[in-house]
Formats: C-alpha cells, sequence, structure tokens
C-alpha cells in the first residue's frame, strides 16, 4: 500500500514535472514566434545615405548650388572671384572631406565645402535677347561679335527661320548661346488663334530645331519660350492670357517677356539713340526690382555701325555682368 501510495506520488512528481517544462517550452515558442512575426512585419532598417552627388556642382548656377547644398545640410562657403561670368559656380573645393569609393563625387552631409564663384547683385546681371532670327545678313555679325566679348547670350527664334538656316542655329548652338522659341509662323493671327494653335507652332519650332540641331544637340536645349509680341500683345488681351500661359507651362516651357530694350522694332536706329533708350528703360526695370531682360532682333538693324558692340560696351562700361536666360527667373508681363 504505502510502496502504491509512493509509486503515484512520484508519478504526480513526474508529471508535475513534465508539465512545467512544457510550459516553458511553449512559452520559449511563444516569445520566439513574436519575435520572427516581428522581424518578418517590421521594414528592414537601412541606414539613411549620408552622401549626396554633387557630380554637376561645378558649373551650376550659384543659386541652385546653394539650395542644393542646403537642402542636404552641407555648410559652404563662398570664395569670391573676379570672373566675368556672374553666379556661377566655378570650382569646388571639400573642405576635411573624405571622398567615397564608389567613383563619383560625392560628399558627406553634414560638412562644409568652399565655392569659387563671382556672386553679384541680381540688378548687374544683364540678359541679352535676340528676337526673330536667325537670319541670313544679321546672325553671324551677332555672333562674331559675342564671342568678341566672350559673352553668351539666349536667341528666340522663329521655327520656319530656323528651317530656312539650320546651319546658323547650329552655330548659335555650338558657341554656348541659349536657344528658345519664338513660334513658328510669327503670324499673330495664327499663333494667337487659339490655345491649340500656340501649342502646334511650339511643336513645330521643336522639329525645325531638332532637325538642325540633330537628336543629341537638340536634347540639351531648355524649353524656354518667348510669345511673339509678349504675353500682353493686343490679341492675347483680347482673350485670356493665363491661357496661353498655363498651355506652354503645361508644355514644360518657361516664360521670358522683357523689362528693357533699344526700341530696334519701334523706329529707333540711330546707335546712339538706341543706347539711350536702353538705359532710360533700364532703370525704369532697376526701379521695380526686375530682372533686366533687354529685348533686340536679329532682324533689325543690330549690324549698322556695328551697334551691338557700342551697346556692349556701354553696358560694361556701367559695370554689368552677361548672364543667359535660363538663369532667369520667369517673367511674363501679364503676371508682373
Ligand atoms: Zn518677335
Amino acid at each position: 500500500m504505502d510502496k502504491k501510495q509512493e509509486q503515484l506520488k512520484k508519478e504526480q512528481k513526474e508529471t508535475l514535472k513534465l508539465i512545467g517544462i512544457l510550459s516553458i517550452g511553449v512559452f520559449i515558442l511563444l516569445i520566439l514566434s513574436i519575435i520572427l512575426m516581428n522581424s518578418l512585419t517590421m521594414p528592414t532598417v537601412t541606414p539613411e545615405p549620408k552622401y549626396i552627388d554633387i557630380d554637376n556642382i561645378e558649373g551650376m548656377n550659384l543659386n541652385d548650388a546653394k539650395v542644393l547644398l542646403e537642402n542636404a545640410d552641407i555648410t559652404y562657403e563662398i570664395i569670391p572671384t573676379d570672373s566675368k561670368t556672374p553666379n556661377k559656380v566655378e570650382k569646388l573645393e571639400f573642405v576635411g572631406v573624405t571622398l567615397s569609393d564608389t567613383g563619383r563625387l560625392r560628399i558627406r552631409i553634414g560638412t562644409t565645402v568652399k565655392l569659387y564663384a563671382n556672386e553679384v547683385a541680381q540688378d548687374k546681371v544683364i540678359y541679352l535677347t535676340f528676337d526673330d532670327g536667325p537670319t541670313r545678313d544679321n546672325t553671324d555679325y551677332i555672333l562674331e561679335t559675342l564671342a568678341k566679348y566672350n559673352i553668351k547670350a539666349s536667341f528666340f527664334v522663329e521655327g520656319q527661320d530656323v528651317a530656312l538656316y539650320p546651319e546658323k542655329m547650329l552655330a548659335t548652338f555650338d558657341a554656348g548661346h541659349v536657344i528658345g522659341c519664338h513660334s513658328y509662323s510669327h503670324v499673330f493671327a495664327d499663333v494667337y488663334a487659339s490655345t491649340n494653335s500656340f501649342i502646334g507652332e511650339v511643336n513645330q519650332y521643336e522639329q525645325a530645331l531638332k532637325n538642325a540641331l540633330g537628336e543629341e544637340k537638340y536634347a540639351k536645349v531648355e524649353k524656354l519660350i518667348r510669345f511673339p509680341g509678349g504675353t500682353n500683345n493686343s490679341l492675347i488681351l483680347e482673350q485670356n492670357p493665363m491661357d496661353y500661359i498655363n498651355a506652354v507651362r503645361e508644355n514644360g516651357y518657361k516664360i521670358y517677356d522683357w523689362t528693357a530694350l533699344t526700341g530696334d522694332t519701334e523706329g529707333i536706329t540711330e546707335t546712339n539713340a538706341m543706347i539711350e533708350h536702353m538705359m532710360t528703360t533700364l532703370a525704369t526695370a532697376k526701379n521695380k526690382n526686375q530682372p533686366l531682360i533687354i529685348l533686340m532682333h536679329d532682324k533689325w538693324p543690330v549690324k549698322e555701325n556695328d551697334s551691338l558692340s557700342k551697346i556692349i560696351d556701354k553696358l560694361i562700361s556701367e559695370g554689368y555682368y552677361f548672364d543667359t536666360i535660363d538663369n532667369c527667373p520667369e517673367y511674363t508681363f501679364a503676371e508682373n
């Protein structure tokens, strides 16, 4: 009897032990499965990239470079240069930074760089623009004159003339000038018949430019446009200018009217009179804090008496620098 009871007690003990071991096992399994579930459902945490690519910063517009660096928490110091090209990063120097081994120019976030640039106030930067080209008689003269001063300018061209003088368009591009759209036909009644008609002209211009430059160079041309007659011409004002502005923006274009002019299409042909008109309109633009965009025309007599050289001489003597319109904030009459 005692032996039986003892046996029973022993068995009970064993059972309890087994239950204990089992429940510990179940508990461990439970914990393990929770860990496993979590690791499956939680996103894998990869560290934030600690570098940004800066391959293109040399040659970049200074303001664009500043935004890029500020967004990446990179401190920069601007080292002044006396370059004739304003607000352009000429050189970048690392300050105590180790390059990553990716073979690309990258910079560690949170460090410091030196930017070499001639930082010039907006009211000292002139954007020379030439409309209504290219032409048989004047484009070569304009390109030669700009080359003489090593100045880059902007050409708002008509698609029909690009088709006529593709080699002049190619020479303009190869010289590093900026090319923009100025419709295909320049015939107001066609261009401003409707927004569809306008976009049709833009498409025709694009095709003509592609033919003149070839695919590869054409791909490098930024989408910039000047409306024939400006965004406040009489035909567009009979409609809603913003319809046209929105339509070209939807096609990726930045729009530029002008803020100063030589008056070459308004009957002013004598060099000194053009310079005087230009200085008066520039002064007005400066007073209004507008970008200094000078309108001239390829089709009109900038060539007579070497006017363009005298115009540029005057601007240089007044301490102005020159830049291309792609570096200028958009400017439209309709919105200013
Ligand atoms: Zn025009």
